[in-house]
């Protein structure tokens, strides 16, 4: 049994279809999306980006951990990117308003979890907020960086801004 016979099987047509572009590694629209991996988020569709336009950066969360942190000097520095879309989720994973993540997690692992930053938050709101603050003062922002935090409503697809775009000190 191979999990991913049908991806296999897709991506081979996807080939032979002739649905692949090359394009240029710098994202042509110079943004940046950190979101969260859940399932639900599709953020080519949901912002109306194409494929080459943008970076989008995803983890549990969307939280602007370190490793974000690690894409973005690529992605700023390297890429090209002047623009960061921070967006949190309602109904996400991460959420854990009585702060039983590690608890939880180790009832399924069976042992005790490694010690981490689960990037767990109460509310996205205040997730985006703390996350757009490391952005302003993160040392290795590039001059001119534009920084905007939202939530994503995964029920109806709507994005609702929390902190409105402000262009982050130079450094
Ligand atoms: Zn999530």
């Amino acid at each position: 049994m191979d999990p991913f016979e049908q991806l296999i099987a897709e991506n081979d047509r996807y080939v032979r279809e002739g649905r692949h572009r090359e394009l240029g590694v710098r994202p042509s629209r110079q943004i940046a999306v950190v979101t969260c991996m859940d399932a639900r988020i599709d953020s080519f569709a949901a912002y109306g980006l194409q494929l080459g336009e943008c970076h989008v950066i995803r983890n549990a969360g969307g939280r602007v951990t370190d490793d974000v942190l690690r894409s973005l000097t690529l992605s700023t520095h390297a890429l090209g990117v002047r623009a960061i879309l921070v967006a949190t989720h309602t109904n996400c994973g991460v959420r854990d308003p009585d702060g039983s993540m590690t608890q939880r997690l180790e009832q399924l692992l069976g042992h005790p979890a490694l010690p981490r930053d689960w990037g767990t938050f109460a509310d996205p709101a205040d997730a985006v907020r703390a996350d757009c603050e490391v952005l302003r003062s993160w040392p290795d922002r590039p001059e001119g960086l534009v920084v905007g935090g939202y939530v994503f409503d995964v029920t109806d697809g709507r994005l609702d801004q929390v902190v409105a775009p402000f262009e982050a000190p130079a450094p």
